[in-house]
């Protein structure tokens, strides 16, 4: 095993923070170098609760993150916290604040907190995600939450990287409403009312039945769990962290949890060979050329989308399949 494996294999967290920056990185020699320890680490992945926290900038993610990292460390689990900005580089920034929140897990051994802003990766925000949870587990960390501002197209990316979506909403303030909108509650595993505390206490309670009734309508058949918590004063934390052990217990039992696992993966491969494909076709020089006529064919509504991408498939590998 390479050093720097061997060192995140023993733990060392500066070891893993390395090796995510390596995986993160739009250097293709760094990019070959993370596949590489990937493929040795991978013997030893795939054992941690991989929970996506979600929700609109402010409604407590971050806090909410820390309380429960905390309470699992209290329960002898090592927990990792990856906040992954999906916006651009030069909106980021957001989360240099994050770490400060995460008072509670920044002071600790058992915990590693890593903030990225993913504009720029090689591999695109979905796939730099899932090989850093891969390289956590292989740290040996058991709870992976990873945060993620809800701001819509992030959902589906995140959803395809974690075992269980967590939604984080507010009551009042027309939040529910846009939550609605962008079909986050939809998708959730999930939906958590946070900051059920002091004056907003009663209000908080009322909306998450409210939730609960029209979730229970909405998703007859795939109901999602609805609890109103507090990160501040901790009400519902423990019981939040129960409910996600059964889920992960439950579904690692029936065998879905390694089925949808197992769909991830499939859906990584597809998107990975798209992505493969296209960087090809950009530096073939007859599909370089292709490439903006078509372009401009489809936007000018002389070709369909499909068509445009078959001819392109036959200038690069000839006839049609
Ligand atoms: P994020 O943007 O979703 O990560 O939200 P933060 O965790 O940064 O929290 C936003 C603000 O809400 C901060 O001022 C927090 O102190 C506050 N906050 C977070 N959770 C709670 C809670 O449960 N109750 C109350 N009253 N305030 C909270």
């Amino acid at each position: 095993m390479t050093e720097l494996g061997s060192r995140l294999r023993s733990g060392d967290r500066r070891a893993l923070a390395q090796a995510i920056t390596l995986a993160e990185s739009t250097r293709s020699e760094h990019r070959l170098q993370a596949e590489a320890l990937l493929v040795e680490l991978l013997p030893f992945t795939g054992g941690s609760q991989r929970v996506a926290l979600s929700g609109p900038p402010g409604a407590g993610k971050s806090s909410l993150v820390d309380a429960l990292g905390a309470q699992a460390i209290a329960r002898g689990k090592r927990v990792a916290v990856l906040a992954i900005d999906p916006a651009s580089l030069e909106t980021g920034g957001s989360l240099l604040g994050d770490a400060v929140r995460m008072q509670q897990l920044a002071a600790v051994e058992q915990a590693f907190v890593r903030a990225s802003s993913n504009a720029g990766t090689l591999g695109g925000t979905a796939p730099a995600t899932r090989e850093a949870i891969l390289l956590c587990e292989a740290a040996g960390f058991e709870l992976v939450l990873i945060e993620t501002v809800g701001v819509g197209q992030a959902e589906q990316a995140v959803r395809d990287v974690c075992d269980t979506l967590l939604v984080l909403t507010l009551a009042g303030g027309g939040d529910e409403v846009q939550a609605l909108k962008r079909g986050l509650l939809e998708v959730a595993d999930a939906v958590l009312v946070n900051k059920t505390d002091g004056a907003g206490e009663a209000s908080a309670l009322a909306f998450a039945a409210e939730l609960g009734s029209a979730l229970a309508l909405l998703r007859p058949r795939s109901e999602p769990h609805v609890a109103a918590v507090s990160a501040l004063s901790g009400l519902g934390v423990v019981e939040l962290l129960a409910w996600l052990d059964a889920r992960y217990r439950a579904e690692q039992g029936s065998g879905q949890l390694a089925a949808r696992r197992q769909r991830q993966l499939e859906r990584a491969f597809r998107t990975a060979i798209s992505r493969e494909l296209l960087e090809h076709a950009r530096s073939e020089p007859r599909a370089r050329e292709l490439l903006p006529e078509l372009q401009r064919a489809v936007a000018d509504g002389r070709l369909l989308p499909t068509a445009a991408a078959r001819q392109l498939a036959t200038s690069l590998f000839g006839a049609e399949a």
